[in-house]
């Protein structure tokens, strides 16, 4: 079997990196970087966001693992002092595996007949440029509002405790292929009217965004920031692929949203 480990940078997670990588060639495992079986991503669930995108293109190939060096997180749920079992459980494969769903985005433009694919594991948030953002709102082939206000998150299963948490988006239980949309400060009046309320879309609904003036964007996908100019629709629904976590104990996700939001 062959692993990469990412690292967030900081000297611990740069040590118990170092540490994972020497047992785990001590058990005869191969460290390869290029096409890694298995990602353990030792930082925060920052980090496993990087790794993410760093294999996206090997998703069905590469199981992830998320140690913590900071606060619990959502992907990065070992800890420090369980590196040791869990190198053990990784050495004695096969390892169990579950799929989470992710967002697929595609964004067309004007211009030529161009287009971007991105995949999402927390979420997409759009905002104009400059001023407020308008832009039409179509959901299966009708147009269901014209959306004026800050921006717009369509965000994952398990994004949804991250961007679309602090939007007072649901959080959805990863069991759920489904993908959620949530405003940022929407104008309302009575010449401008939104829904107000986050939508949860199933498999197969595809949301598309049009512009009505302005074709700039901000854009996010995860940590990544990125502008498109010139934008002709923004496409999202539930993608194809998924995302699969190596599973060596029960940690339900119930328990993970008490444990990071309410405590004891
Ligand atoms: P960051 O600014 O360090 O992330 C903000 C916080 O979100 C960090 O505490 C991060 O945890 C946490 N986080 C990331 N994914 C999460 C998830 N699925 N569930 C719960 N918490 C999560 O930037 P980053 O680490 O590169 O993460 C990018 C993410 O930040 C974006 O995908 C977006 O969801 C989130 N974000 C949130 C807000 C907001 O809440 N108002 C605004 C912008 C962006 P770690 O410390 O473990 O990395
Ligand atoms: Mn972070």
């Amino acid at each position: 079997m062959k692993f990469a480990v990412q690292s967030k940078g900081d000297p611990t997670s740069n040590k118990i990196k170092e540490q994972i990588t020497r047992y785990l060639t001590g058990f005869d495992l191969i460290y390869d970087e290029e096409e890694p079986d298995i990602v353990i991503s030792v930082g925060g669930d920052g980090t496993l966001l990087h790794a993410f995108h760093r294999y996206v293109h090997r998703l069905a190939d590469t199981a992830f693992v998320g140690v913590h060096t900071g606060h619990l997180g959502f992907y990065a749920d070992w800890t420090p002092d369980e590196v040791e079992k869990l190198v053990i459980h990784l050495a004695k494969t096969p390892f169990q595996v579950v799929e989470y769903p992710l967002l697929e985005v595609v964004i067309r433009f004007n211009n030529n007949q161009s287009e971007k694919r991105y995949l999402a594991l927390n979420e997409c948030t759009v905002k104009a440029t400059e001023g407020s953002l308008v832009i039409d709102v179509i959901i299966k082939g009708d147009k269901f509002e014209t959306f004026r206000g800050d921006g717009l998150c369509i965000s994952t299963p398990t994004g949804s405790t991250a961007y679309n948490k602090a939007l007072f988006g649901a959080i959805l239980h990863p069991s759920l292929s489904a993908i959620q949309l949530t405003e940022m400060a929407s104008i309302n009046n009575r010449v401008y009217r939104t829904i107000g309320s986050p939508l949860v879309l199933p498999e197969h609904h595809t949301c598309i965004l049009k512009p009505v003036n302005d074709v700039n964007f901000n854009i996010t996908i995860d940590h990544l920031f990125l502008v498109h100019k010139d934008v002709h629709s923004l496409q999202y629904r539930v993608a194809e692929e998924r995302i699969r976590f190596a599973r060596f104990r029960p940690f339900p996700f119930w328990r993970r949203v008490k444990e990071s939001f309410v405590g004891d």
